[in-house]
């Protein structure tokens, strides 16, 4: 391992790579001179839940963190199948990885052509990329931001085989609607449900849309196991295919029985935890947006959904104004950061481009999101997180 920079001194024993009980770390430049110097402290995540160590504890004294078959991983099978009512559940070693696995098990390659947003998780394009398959840039829909149905007629082509729809920063994609085009072509549908884990959609939960769906574990999402990642699918022949992709007899991109230990208990919660967080931004919506005027917020919830919030999303006047409000929040110790880049800029030699991205440029350039540990504070520090959103708005 390389150790870069000044301030990082170099460890000695593994151990201390681990400072247990060690704060979350403030923001690292001094408040601007008049300002009180009490940066706001979000809660820690992933969580430090009692459950959590437990189930960790009962894996390592089964002797069960050392098998590659463990009753952990499958009954994380059975739960997955459960809550996102799919038929089949294959957990994985990360969420980029699901969206390879269910681009090969589709048998995607070469000669074909996938339609993705343009304005994405990037990971997702490259994942097309990496099986040969051509990904076909199409626009978001106004006003949301999920790919736009309402263009695949003209994005489409005789190669045409998937389609990647990725609910994002709490918006559900146009699910019903892709989810009937995909049918009427005969396409692929992977929903990329990586951030959405818990939303329903028409009373149907998020990654239950899909030929495939994929879910993310990772360190920052909204069940966290560090890294991780898993597969839905709804049909008994891709699974199969899965299997033949995947059972090399190792599993390819595993994850581990410890991994399924800490995983379940947040599963557990994860509808509470969905709860806490949309309160937070309801209350931010009704109590506060109107007094942040220079920000455009990306909106309420589509009808029929029940949010889940990885990230809370507004657009800023320009890209300038966004790299202000970015340095004023790092100040204020908010968690806010630039949303994705648009993959428009990618040439022709490694994309389709048919139709008018402007949408999608337009958020790349100027959206910018809340971390879902902010939403996660107790109700009654919400006006705390409203003074401090108020301040970086004005200061930006
Ligand atoms: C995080 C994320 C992924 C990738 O998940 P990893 O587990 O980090 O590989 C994919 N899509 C979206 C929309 C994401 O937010």
């Amino acid at each position: 391992m390389i150790w870069k920079g000044k301030k990082r001194h170099k460890p000695s024993s593994f151990l201390d790579l681990l400072p247990l009980g060690a704060r979350v770390p403030g923001p690292d430049s001094d408040p601007p001179q008049g300002r009180p110097s009490m940066p706001f402290e979000c809660p820690e995540w992933p969580p430090r839940w009692t459950e959590i160590n437990a189930a960790v504890a009962r894996a390592l004294e089964s002797g069960q963190w050392g098998q590659y078959d463990s009753p952990t991983y499958h009954l994380l099978c059975q739960r997955l199948v459960e809550f996102f009512q799919a038929p089949h559940a294959r957990p994985c070693c990360s969420g980029t990885a699901a969206t390879e696995i269910a681009l090969r098990a589709s048998q995607i390659g070469p000669d074909d052509e996938v339609l993705v947003a343009a304005f994405d998780y990037p990971g997702n394009f490259r994942s097309v990329e990496l099986t040969g398959a051509r990904p076909v840039l199409v626009d978001v829909a106004k006003g949301r931001l999920g790919i736009d149905p309402g263009q695949f007629a003209a994005a489409a082509t005789a190669r045409t085989r998937a389609v990647i729809a990725s609910h994002l920063y709490g918006h559900a994609a146009a699910i019903t609607r892709i989810r009937e085009c995909c049918d009427e072509n005969g396409w692929v549908l992977i929903e990329d449900a990586c951030q959405a884990l818990g939303m329903q959609i028409d009373g149907r939960p998020a990654g239950s849309w899909g030929d495939f769906a994929t879910l993310s574990f990772g360190g920052s999402k909204l069940v966290s196991a560090g890294t991780g990642g898993a597969l839905l699918s709804s049909s008994a022949r891709f699974t199969a295919r899965l299997g033949a992709l995947l059972n090399r007899p190792s599993d390819a991109f595993p994850l581990s029985p410890l991994q399924a230990a800490v995983i379940l208990p947040q599963l557990d919660r994860l509808m509470e935890m969905n709860l806490r967080r949309s309160d937070t931004a309801s209350f931010l919506h009704h109590e506060v947006c109107s007094d942040l005027s220079r920000w455009k917020w990306s909106g309420a919830p589509e009808d029929d959904v029940t949010p889940a919030y990885y990230k809370l999303a507004w657009t800023a006047e320009s890209t300038e104004h966004r790299g202000r409000i970015v340095a004023a929040s790092k100040r204020e110790g908010i968690p806010i950061g630039p949303g994705f880049r648009c993959m428009s800029r990618c040439s022709e030699r490694r994309c389709g481009k048919p139709v008018s991205l402007d949408h999608a440029e337009h958020l790349g350039e100027t959206i910018f999101v809340l971390d879902h540990r902010a939403l996660l504070i107790e109700p009654s520090r919400r006006d705390e997180l409203a003074e401090s959103l108020r301040r970086v708005h004005d200061d930006s």
